[in-house]
Order: structure tokens, then sequence, then C-alpha cells
């Protein structure tokens, strides 16, 4: 599918496009940020500051990947969004590293919304306990903007639907529960380029495309 084929879909629908381009080159990153592309989204912190340092400014980089805390300090001068918190731990560490670039740093929180044992994400369990603990109240150098979380990686597309349709309900609820008054909580990163249309009918307000895009990898 091209480039415009895809971002007339999502823009008529609302959806912001995340271009995944990990593992592919600046040179392909290049050639869709020729076409109009800003938002790009990278699974690891060293290929992503190598990319920001060889590619235009105005790129807004996502970090969609597991994020370590030790690694923090590199993107947050700078990052757009951080799809992957997926612990009390990893957002002091942002909140943290954001007070020192001087920044309010935007975050999504990841959720386990798969059957999969590898996916990472937090459990409605511990979200709420996040949520509701006194560590995450004076956080001044942090926004949630919303949820992130990945389907399991299976042909059934009822149970991708019902995974999604889970996601987008809890997302309703934690946005009633603690954000009603927060215009900014606002955001679903849910779908990838074999699911997004399902995720999109479910709610989704972001999706996260590589290989559709860029091709295999
Ligand atoms: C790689 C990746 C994607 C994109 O996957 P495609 O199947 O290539 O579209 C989306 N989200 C996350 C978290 C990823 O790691």
């Amino acid at each position: 599918m091209s480039y415009q084929s895809i971002v007339t879909k999502l823009t008529q629908k609302n959806v912001t496009l995340v271009a995944v381009s990990k593992t592919k080159p600046a040179s392909a990153i290049q050639e869709l940020y020729n076409q109009g592309q800003r938002h790009f989204g990278e699974n690891k912190v060293q290929e992503l500051m190598a990319k920001a340092e060889e590619l235009p400014n105005d790129i807004q980089w996502h970090l969609i990947g597991h994020l370590q805390r030790n690694k923090v300090k590199y993107i947050a001068p700078f990052v757009h969004l951080i799809h992957s918190v997926d612990s009390l731990e990893l957002l002091q560490e942002i909140n943290k590293q954001g007070a020192k670039a001087n920044r309010t740093i935007d975050c999504l929180l990841q959720i386990f919304i798969a059957t999969e044992e590898t996916k990472f994400g937090l459990s409605v369990e511990e979200l709420n306990a996040l949520l509701t603990s006194p560590e995450y109240a004076p956080m001044q150098h942090i926004r949630i903007l919303g949820l992130m979380g990945m389907a399991s990686n299976t042909d059934d597309e009822a149970q991708v639907k019902r995974e999604f349709a889970s996601l987008k309900q809890l997302h309703t609820q934690i946005k009633q529960r603690y954000f009603e008054n927060d215009p900014l909580f606002d955001i679903l990163s849910m779908g990838m380029s074999t699911d997004h249309d399902l995720a999109i009918a479910e709610g989704s307000t972001m999706v996260r495309i590589g290989s559709l895009l860029f091709g295999g990898r």
C-alpha cells in the first residue's frame, strides 16, 4: 500500500500515523519525510539517537519499545512521546530526566492486553496502583496522554478485536476515573501493519505502522 493511500485513509478517520522505522536506514525515513510524514517511531534508544542526529530537526520521535531506566536520559531532551511506560519506577526516572532537561515529557502507559507471555505492559491492577500512588501525584515533568497496547500476534481476528475493545473500554474508564478534566488524556495507541483496521474500528487514535510502509524487516 502506498504512503499516500494510508495517510488518506487515516486522516479521514482522525487517526495519527506513527511510521515505525526501526531497522530501516535514515534514507528510508527521509523519503517519507519528503512526502510530509513527521511522526516516526523507534523501539531502541541507541538507534533513535543515531537517526535523530542525522535527520531533520522537526521530526517528532516516538519511543515505542521497552525502555530501560538507565537510557531515559539520552532521549529526555527531545523525545516527542514515550508509548511504553510500564512501571512507576520508569515514570519516576522520566520525570527526573524531564526536570533536568527543563521540559515535560509526554507518555502513554503500556497495558498488557495480549495472551502471549512475551509482551510488556501493566495489568489493570498495576495501572490503578500507579495512578493512585503517592509518588505519581507530585510529578511535574511528565504528562500521561493515554494508553498503548499490542494485541496478540494471531490470525484469530475475533480475539484481536476483543483485545482492542478491552483496551478501549479501559481507556474510557481511566479517563473518567483519573483524567475527567484533562482534555490531553486522549490518545489510544493501538494497531500495527496487520491489525490497524481492526484497531481503528475499536477506537484507536494512533497507529504504529512499520512493515506496511517500509517493507518487511
Ligand atoms: C515494530 C513495532 C510496530 C510496527 O510493527 P509492524 O508490524 O511492522 O507494523 C508497532 N509497535 C511496536 C511496539 C513495535 O515494536
